[in-house]
């Protein structure tokens, strides 16, 4: 078999895209588990060939995207599995939302290639975000967006802050309340943690998003 053909981008009726290796007895669903041999698979109405295909980020860059934007890394391969599994989170929360972003991976043993990438977003405990990801295009674009979202939570906060301090020099009555609000954790967060200010890295129009993650400077920068 040709190198070329080899790696497949395979779709389930689930939502799922990955690759998968023609060099493999079958094909598994990394979202369902639907497994395939692969002369089933050409007349199953369930899961399809869309053509050759190849994640193009390596596993080295991937995590060297995530790292810099603070994600945590658990690996959960076992011996047996086929592939390596690999999940990773980044937490971030102010008073009124909890962001949890999970990455779950899969790569082929052996071999410095990608097999999936599912990623998946919660706020304060709802899901509101799952799908795969074939590009590193597709990774930045999600996380930056993340990142926007997370910053226009914590301006609200601070003017939310602001406002309630501003009741308590006028208010006395107000002064219990407004002295209970928890600190700028929220801001605290950004910048210590997984976000930096995109000023810093890279030149941009004046009154632009000041806050990005990490990855998409990386990803411009490329
Ligand atoms: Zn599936």
């Amino acid at each position: 078999m040709a190198e070329a053909d080899r790696y497949v981008e395979l779709g389930c009726s689930c939502g799922a895209e990955w690759i998968e290796d023609r060099l493999e007895p079958d094909a598994t669903c990394p979202w369902c588990g639907l497994k395939l041999s692969w002369n089933k698979l050409e007349t199953s109405d369930r899961m399809g060939i869309a053509g050759p295909g190849r994640i193009d980020m390596s596993p080295d860059h991937f995590q060297q995207i995530l790292e810099n934007c603070s994600f945590v890394e658990t690996r959960s391969s076992s011996r047996r599995s086929r592939y390596n599994s690999t999940i990773w989170t980044h937490l971030f929360a102010n008073p009124q939302t909890i962001w949890e972003v999970t990455i779950a991976l899969t790569s082929f043993k052996g071999d410095e290639q990608l097999r999936s990438i599912t990623f998946s977003l919660r706020l304060s405990g709802l899901p509101v975000l799952c799908t795969s990801l074939m590009t590193a295009e597709q990774l930045v674009f999600l996380l930056a967006a993340i990142a926007r979202s997370m910053e226009l939570a914590a301006t609200r906060g601070r003017r939310w802050q602001r406002a309630s301090y501003a009741g308590r020099l006028s208010n006395p009555y107000q002064h219990d309340r407004g002295a209970s609000l928890p600190p700028l954790c929220a801001e605290r967060r950004l910048a210590g943690g997984a976000l930096r200010p995109l000023r810093e890295s890279l030149p941009l129009p004046a009154g632009r998003g000041a806050w990005h993650l990490h990855a998409a400077g990386l990803a411009c920068a490329r």
